[in-house]
């Protein structure tokens, strides 16, 4: 670039070959900031959005019209970022008064129809540590009945499972045992590693609607996208500690009032990161996901969390997570995350 300056300063009693250097030199520019954004893209780290609890987490206290309209704002969303995502649904949710709910369906559909891909994520919410390991499997195939048709319809597979609380088993032989399962019913479990508290915020949220308090909302609508900027720089902070680079990252989030008015803004965020959006498929091909997991404790955790504690890491490693602001926890009514 210096040596196209010079020829200028050579050149400037032609105002033709002037011209002609500065075009050169505008589209060597060009050319540079091009080749810069190319490596970019690169180097950028890489995460999977995943969303839970479709088609909304509140379904079963709304009404079907409010739930649609919630729905419809996030999915616009989640079109306008254009980004690949798969939903994790709890078939219970399409049921009014205990029965399949046709217009519930098809807010369902409309997912599919965004492009978005659905996975199995129970039918009732259960936790595979709280019920017998029979029950959640019934609650496994109870939850596709729906989903599996829909997806076929459209030539789709049903391939992810989602745990819900994140809780996969007591012990490792009930985790084994579920596991097996879901590989004999050809499902792929579906991690996380950016596990955050974003159902408080979400929980919070809705009490802010419910008063009509739209200063609040706003409030708590920031201290989201602040929040789960330092859950995600906290995560990259444990892949490094771990696996000394940046993993692919697996996302969570929920269907829920708060991302259908956020969802874009968090996006943002995450690129401001330096991330780049990638399927859950592309996200599992990291390496990473083959470590060795042998966590069996009472919480719903990271996957960076399982794999460290498996390799006996000790407190100091998850030190300085960060924690949901008190008034949060407070408005939602919530006592510990
Ligand atoms: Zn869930």
């Amino acid at each position: 670039m210096f040596k196209i300056f010079s020829a200028i300063n050579k050149t400037m009693m032609n105002p033709l070959r002037t011209i002609l250097i500065l075009l050169v030199f505008i589209a060597s520019c060009m050319t540079e900031g091009y080749s810069q954004s190319a490596d970019s893209s690169k180097s950028a780290k890489r995460i999977s959005v995943t969303i839970d609890d479709l088609p909304l987490n509140i379904a079963l206290r709304v009404s079907t019209e409010e739930m649609k309209s919630i729905v419809e704002k996030l999915i616009s969303k989640i079109r306008t970022e254009g980004i690949p995502v798969v939903g994790f649904v709890n078939e219970n949710k399409l049921e009014v008064n205990g029965k399949l709910d046709l217009q519930r369906v098809n807010i369902l559909k409309t997912w599919l129809d965004s492009g978005i891909e659905l996975g199995n994520h129970t039918y009732s919410h259960k936790s595979a540590n709280g019920v017998p390991v029979s029950e959640y499997e019934q609650d496994i195939i109870q939850g596709e009945r729906t989903i599996k048709n829909l997806m076929a319809d459209r030539g789709m597979n049903l391939r992810y499972f989602r745990h819900p609380f994140l809780m996969t088993g007591r012990s490792i032989e009930v985790t084994n045992e579920i596991a097996e399962f879901l590989h004999q019913h050809n499902y792929t479990i579906a991690p996380v590693t950016i596990d955050n508290s974003e159902w408080i915020f979400s929980v919070a949220f809705d009490k802010a609607k419910r008063i009509n308090d739209t200063t609040l909302m706003k409030r708590i609508g920031q201290e989201y996208i602040g929040y789960m900027k330092s859950k995600i720089q906290y995560f990259e902070h444990q892949s490094d500690k771990l696996f000394m680079r940046q993993i692919n990252q697996i996302l969570l989030i929920h269907s829920n009032r708060l991302n259908s008015e956020y969802f874009n803004i968090l996006c943002t965020m995450i690129k401001d990161q330096g991330y780049r959006f990638i399927t859950l498929d592309e996200a599992l091909k990291d390496p990473a996901y083959s470590s060795s997991d042998t966590y069996t404790g009472k919480g719903g955790i990271s996957w960076l969390d399982r794999w460290a504690i498996t390799q006996s890491k000790t407190k100091e490693f998850f030190a300085d997570e960060p924690r949901t602001p008190l008034y949060i926890m407070q408005l939602a009514n919530v006592d510990s995350e």
